[in-house]
């Protein structure tokens, strides 16, 4: 059993940006040794999250952000905007409802995702940031 740790680097324009970070993934992957086992997929940080879908502009660019809106409004009452002083209270609470990390199964050297499934990375928060993804492969 072996263990590598790459590191992706993802610029995001913040205000729920969904960015396709499957390739990346694959790509660090397909440098390493480890072609069978589980790859961790973890974005460093608390107003970003991880998961997947169909990467489309429908989902991406509007249906995610909506029910995300439905749930977790910009303009709602956050008490954490009141602790630090600062606007982003719903990219919180929206970063944990989806969650930091994934893990997809690694076979035969691929993800075993969907044709239509993509990774993607979920940037909440109020500007732009960089954002740093750690990839973690355990496996053989
Ligand atoms: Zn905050």
């Amino acid at each position: 059993m072996t263990v590598e740790t790459h590191r992706i680097h993802v610029s995001t324009r913040g205000d729920t940006h969904v960015v396709d970070i499957t390739e990346p993934i694959a790509e660090a992957i397909a440098g390493g040794e480890i072609r069978d086992g589980i790859v961790t997929v973890f974005v460093v940080g608390s107003t970003a999250a991880i998961t997947t879908t169909e990467f489309e502009p429908g989902l991406a660019g509007t249906d995610l952000r909506e029910a995300l809106e439905r749930i977790a409004p910009e303009d709602g009452h956050y008490a954490h905007e009141a602790t630090w002083d600062d606007d982003n209270g719903h990219s919180h609470v929206r970063a944990a409802l989806i969650g930091p990390s994934l893990t997809v199964p690694l076979v035969d050297g691929r993800l075993a995702l969907g044709t239509w499934q993509q990774v993607v990375l979920m940037d909440f928060d109020t500007r732009g940031r960089e954002r740093e993804v750690v990839v973690q492969v355990l496996g053989e």
